[in-house]
């Protein structure tokens, strides 16, 4: 059975937290794409834990976490997130962790570019993380990423670096007029993670592709979310990598094996990390006290969260790109404060109503149009079953399954393990 676990919105849905919870029926978890420019956040009985590169999976001791060939992996992080479990008794060893041998490595020169390009641009940025995930996708597509592999022979990194650290020392020299990369640390960098990991790094596809024949569950975890993907999101305010359920068996190793089940986080009102179009956008008091019930600061960054209503809109396209067959509905405890809770249920653009998410310039100037129904306006974070519920509560799960098209199997009344209904 393989299951994808991925963003409907524009992340932060809570992804880390379902995957916490269903992982459970898990043998392997699998992160596929990005890097360490965003971050889960899950709580349960040993603490709580935020997971920027570590699949949310290797808080189960049974479970078997896998970094895909999709991912960016800066290695300096990896090491300060591992160590932060271990300190908090998570066992981590080759044995429940490893690293795909094609997956890209973050080096400290991208983490810079990435600086000087959001500071070059100013006024104009993109609103990026400042982890170097951009520029190091765009290493991988130039053909100029060192990849884990090359970690396992010296000599062969040695002569690659070489030619990389010069070709990249022209444009932190040239365009940004900074210092030039030293290629004597950037080596001594390089060594010293390949000591550290060396062991961890192998061949996930032939490791998946077993674990497929075997019958082993496999999960696989997204980052971030539909209305980010590269492809398919925001652009150019998407993030530099797929977030989408089809990629999951490609950032795996395991391309050429199909999903059988996609499981969409969806968030019970909108936020927005950064840049871009948000059409929903709340500002003022109304933002601030949304932003403060849901507790909307990144977890990667801190930054506060941009917030708005639900957006049906681009929620139902988030649903198809990602071609899920259920949805879990998470934070719905957050909106027990409203007597009414608003609902964006179409864009108005150029005074043309329509429920088909726009792309380009059309986004910029679409206004939402928002209908209100009647909240529950009650403590709800108790509930454990249909039964528990508030009749506003099951009629706003209900009304957002017929808006976005799919049916919603989990619903999330907090932030621990248990604190979910499952609807069927
Ligand atoms: P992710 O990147 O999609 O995993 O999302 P984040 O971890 O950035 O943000 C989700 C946040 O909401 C985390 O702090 C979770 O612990 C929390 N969370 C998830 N589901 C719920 C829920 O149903 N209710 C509440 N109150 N918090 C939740």
């Amino acid at each position: 059975m393989l299951t994808s676990i991925v963003g409907i919105n524009w992340g932060d849905e809570g992804k880390g937290r379902m995957v916490d919870l269903l992982s459970e029926e898990q043998d392997i978890v699998v992160r596929y794409q990005g890097g360490n420019n965003a971050g889960h956040t899950v709580i349960n009985e040993r603490g709580k834990f935020v997971l920027n590169l570590l699949p949310s999976g290797i808080l189960r001791p049974d479970v078997v976490c896998v970094m895909g060939n999709g991912m960016a992996i800066d290695l300096a992080h990896l090491e300060g997130e591992i160590g932060r479990l271990r300190e908090a008794g998570v066992e981590i060893s080759p044995a429940n962790l490893k690293i795909s041998d094609r997956a890209i490595l973050t080096l400290p020169y991208h983490v810079q570019l990435d600086c000087l390009e959001e500071e070059r641009l100013a006024g104009e940025k993109y609103g990026s993380t400042r982890r170097g995930i951009g520029p190091v996708y765009g290493d991988k597509y130039l053909k100029k990423a060192i990849r884990a592999c090359d970690l396992l022979n010296l000599d062969y990194l040695a002569k690659r670096l070489k030619g990389i650290v010069a070709y990249k020392s022209l444009m932190v020299e040239g365009v940004y007029k900074a210092d030039p990369i030293s290629y004597d640390e950037m080596l001594a960098w390089l060594t010293k993670y390949a000591n550290m990991f060396r062991e961890y790094i192998i061949d996930t596809g032939i490791y998946l592709t077993n674990a497929v024949k075997e019958g082993k569950r496999i999960m696989f975890e997204a980052q971030l979310g539909a209305l980010r993907d590269i492809d398919f999101g925001i652009y150019p305010y998407t993030s530099s990598s797929s977030t989408i359920a089809a990629y999951a068996p490609i950032g795996s190793g395991i391309p050429g094996i199909g999903l059988d089940n996609v499981i969409g986080i969806m968030k019970a009102y909108s936020t927005c990390v950064g840049e871009g179009p948000f059409t929903c956008e709340w500002f003022g008091e109304e933002a601030e006290e949304l932003r403060r019930a849901g507790g909307e600061y990144g977890a990667a960054t801190g930054r506060p969260r941009r917030v708005g209503p639900f957006d049906v809109v681009a929620s139902r396209y988030g649903c198809r790109v990602q071609g899920a067959n259920e949805i879990a509905l998470t934070k719905t405890d957050i909106l027990s404060y409203m007597k009414k809770i608003p609902i964006c249920v179409a864009y108005d653009v150029n005074g043309v109503r329509t429920t088909e998410f726009p792309m380009g310039d059309a986004l910029n100037v679409a206004k939402p149009v928002i209908e209100y129904v009647d909240g529950w306006n009650c403590d709800i974070s108790g509930c454990r079953t249909i039964e528990d519920m508030p009749k506003e509560l099951i009629a706003y799960v209900k009304k957002l399954e017929e808006l976005v098209d799919c049916k919603i199997k989990y619903v999330s009344v907090g932030a621990e393990r248990e604190a979910y209904v499952q609807m069927f």
